[in-house]
């Protein structure tokens, strides 16, 4: 789950790291009495939406003046903001950031992610932080340090050190560095993230070390231990057919395509969306419906999936395991039924009771067609749409 950054900076200051002063509002009306408030000669505007490159897009902006910073936050708030990491449809605007001006001397970077590679946490930092971060990653990887952590240890402020002395950073900046970064691998490990991430933080003139943007990425399987996190949730930032699949344990991921699928298990998902694109045809979703799923489920599933009107067709691809087959065919043709299907469906099913299921599709009124084997089916289905 991604959160905010001004969430993410209320838990960085519970785990002592600096932070900037701010507030975030939704209402034009509160900027120009909050930018006072905060009293800096520079207030900093920011939109805050889940994504990142915000500066770039033009949603982050300075402020002389009380007066200014109410301009910019009317201007960005309501705005769909385009960065590079949005997509070109952009992001709508509901809360903006009125944040104390800082003077920064350096942008640094750093990041806590778990390492696929090493099975571990793993410390990223550079000296050249800021917006250009991915660019240097790209052309002058040498200047990116890595620091794998020994997961039950944690990060030893020997470690620490040696992550400063690599960024060539002075002895009065180190005194402060070193606390920060134990205290950032502390909120890392203690709020179960699976990506903190701090772009820029920066070294004032006066040797402070701040933590000036922060984004953060929770491990959703540990919200139930984290409610006051939990609460954190944005609807308003998730694609909202995957928050209502969210809703029945639906797995449900939203692509490009136009051909919906019904899945049970990742591997048959994944394996069905190469199949389709095998085939000359591109996947709407990637929709797995669980070992377990019952005749209910496969309803909540297709009604999903026909909710998107880019689905053309349908392509179910589903191993008769727990779920047998003719179960699967009798909530296939009830859900079709009830929900007034218009688009081609696809069946191909494998397993307990097959033939019986076959049956049960064959014998309904209704317009299904059956794949024998998962390549005969996508050929099917993107026929089908054609
Ligand atoms: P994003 O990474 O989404 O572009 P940031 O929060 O990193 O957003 O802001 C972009 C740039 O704006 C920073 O690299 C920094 O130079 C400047 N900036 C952001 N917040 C402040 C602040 N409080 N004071 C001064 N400059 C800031
Ligand atoms: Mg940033």
């Amino acid at each position: 789950m991604k959160i905010h950054e001004y969430q993410a900076k209320e838990l960085l200051r519970k785990y002592n790291i600096a932070v900037p002063k701010g507030v975030v509002i939704g209402d034009v009306s509160q900027a120009s009495t909050e930018a006072k408030n905060i009293g800096t000669p520079i207030v900093v505007v920011k939109a805050q939406i889940h994504a990142g490159g915000r500066g770039k897009g033009g949603g982050v902006k300075l402020a002389k003046t009380p007066d200014e910073a109410r301009t910019h936050a009317e201007n960005i708030l309501g705005m769909k903001l385009v960065t590079p990491q949005t997509g070109p449809e952009g992001k709508l605007v509901k809360k903006v950031m009125l944040e104390e001006g800082m003077e920064i001397d350096k942008e640094l970077y750093l990041s806590i992610i778990v390492d696929r590679e090493t099975s571990r946490p793993i410390v990223i930092a550079s000296a050249a932080g800021g917006m250009e971060i991915e660019e240097i990653a790209e052309k002058s990887p040498e200047l990116i340090i890595k620091e794998p952590v020994d997961p039950v240890a944690g990060v030893l402020p020997y470690l620490a050190r040696k992550i400063c002395f690599a960024l060539g950073l002075e002895s009065g900046v180190i005194k402060n560095m070193v606390p920060l970064i134990l205290n950032l691998y502390k909120c890392f490990q203690k709020e179960d993230l699976d990506m903190l991430e701090i772009n820029p933080l920066i070294i004032t003139k006066d040797s402070r070390v701040l933590a000036l943007d922060a984004k953060f990425s929770i491990d959703d399987n540990s919200l139930y231990r984290h409610k006051d996190t939990a609460e954190f949730r944005d609807l308003d930032e998730e694609d909202p057919f995957e928050v209502e699949a969210s809703n029945y344990n639906l797995n449900f991921i939203k692509l490009d395509g136009n051909i919906g699928c019904m899945v049970n298990g990742a591997g048959l998902a994944m394996a069905t969306m190469d199949i389709i694109k095998h085939s000359g045809g591109e996947p709407a979703n990637f929709l797995d419906v669980g070992g377990g799923a019952d005749e209910e489920m496969i309803e909540n599933a297709l009604r999903i999936l026909l909710s998107d009107t880019n689905v053309k067709g349908i392509f179910i691809n589903i191993f008769g395991g727990i779920l047998r087959c003719d179960i699967l065919a009798n909530g296939v043709v009830a859900a079709s039924k009830k929900l007034h299907v218009k688009v081609p469906i696809v069946v191909r099913m494998e397993g307990t009771n097959m033939e019986e299921g076959h049956r049960i599709l064959e014998e309904s009124d209704l317009n299904f067609e059956v794949g024998h084997g998962m390549k005969d089916a996508a050929k099917k289905v993107v026929k089908a749409i054609k």
